[in-house]
């Protein structure tokens, strides 16, 4: 199957959007009945992962605790554009998540989410997408 494309509109400068319903309405819309969905984000200052998604204030500690470990301005960053702290935690969050699919849906635990993590928005941004049967 090929690589699917997706834009999200990011409103924040720090921000995790839950964007489980498009995977879910891709992976449905692929027919794929049993496989591995993978979920990856072509951009150095935001990633991917898989948080709860019942209390929203678990998304604000994971922030607020993110930008205590990366402060947004620090003398010893030397990257000239001014966006190392983004940098920094989009290599902590990571790249890419993947997802089982069984009978047609995607394997989450009942309390999970998958979460695009801006670092430096608002911005547009690309979400891909492949899905591997099996
Ligand atoms: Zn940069």
């Amino acid at each position: 199957m090929q690589v699917i494309e997706f834009q999200i509109r990011t409103r924040q400068h720090n921000e995790m959007i839950d964007i489980t319903a498009e995977v879910e309405s891709i992976v449905e819309k692929s027919g794929t009945a049993n496989g591995i969905c993978l979920v990856f984000c072509p951009h150095t200052t935001a990633g991917l992962t898989i948080n709860e998604n019942a209390d929203p204030s678990v998304r604000r500690d994971i922030l607020t605790e993110l930008s205590k470990i990366v402060p947004e301005n620090d003398p010893d960053y030397s990257h000239s554009e001014g966006n190392s702290a983004a940098h920094v935690k989009a290599s902590l969050i990571s790249s890419s998540v993947q997802i089982i699919i069984e009978n047609g849906r995607l394997l989450l635990g009942t309390w999970q989410g998958i979460y695009f993590c801006e670092f430096d928005g608002p911005r547009e941004r690309k979400i891909l997408m492949k899905i591997i049967e099996g």
